[in-house]
């Protein structure tokens, strides 16, 4: 009886140009996958270092509140001139917080440094530590420089706030809360708010060309 094994005969194993294709579509859609949760993951960090700067405004607002009657700096330093009052007021709130809370992680502008500092965020010149549920500072939304009379009905985020945050923006309101809001939200949080006012508007206080200048030196 012969047992010897015999060598199994080698075959040339090779893909075919359809094995090929499969393997490309494969790796495509792999590497397409991995982007997007890439995007998603970075879009996340950018909503939340936002939200994180929107705490340290409140408690800077909170701060100075604690140290000038209860009053935020947008109700003490309010000025007939938007751009003296919004840098007052922005600088008010840099005293009890670094200034680099300003930017919002998802601006793209940028200033030479030491010339002053980048702002993101709107300030609600009416808000008062006596309205908890009232908003108190935002994302860019649809804004000018110095004063922005946001209605209820027109309200609506940035283009590039939306385009960072998931076509959202994120609010503070005055209880030191930071929530992430459609525009529809943003609406319902205006109209809300301005139901504690007598005007018709919420004025948004903004630096002229959104940036602040000057900060007092500590
Ligand atoms: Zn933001």
């Amino acid at each position: 009886m012969n047992c010897s094994i015999q060598p199994k005969t080698s075959a040339i194993v090779g893909f075919t140009l359809l094995e090929l294709l499969v393997v490309i579509a494969i790796t495509g859609a792999l590497s397409t996958l991995l982007l997007a949760a890439a995007a998603t993951a970075k879009q996340k960090a950018r909503v939340a270092g936002c939200a994180n700067n929107l705490r340290q405004i409140g408690m800077a607002a909170h701060s100075f509140a604690a140290d000038n009657n209860g009053r935020f700096p947008a109700q003490l330093l309010w000025s007939e001139d938007a751009e003296l009052s919004a840098s007052a007021v922005f600088k008010a709130i840099a005293y009890n917080a670094s200034p680099s809370v300003f930017r919002c992680s998802a601006e793209s502008r940028k200033i030479a440094p030491n010339s002053g500092y980048v702002v993101s965020y709107g300030i609600n010149e009416q808000a008062t530590p006596e309205q908890p549920s009232s908003l108190l500072a935002l994302d860019r939304s649809s804004e000018s420089a110095g004063f922005t009379r946001a209605s209820s009905e027109e309200a609506e985020w940035d283009e590039s706030t939306a385009l960072h945050h998931a076509s959202k923006g994120n609010v503070l309101q005055t209880d030191g809360s930071v929530t992430q809001l459609s525009d529809k939200g943003l609406r319902s949080l205006l109209k809300h708010s301005l139901d504690m006012v007598p005007d018709d508007y919420i004025y948004i206080l903004v630096p002229a060309n959104g940036f602040l200048n000057t900060v007092r030196s500590q």
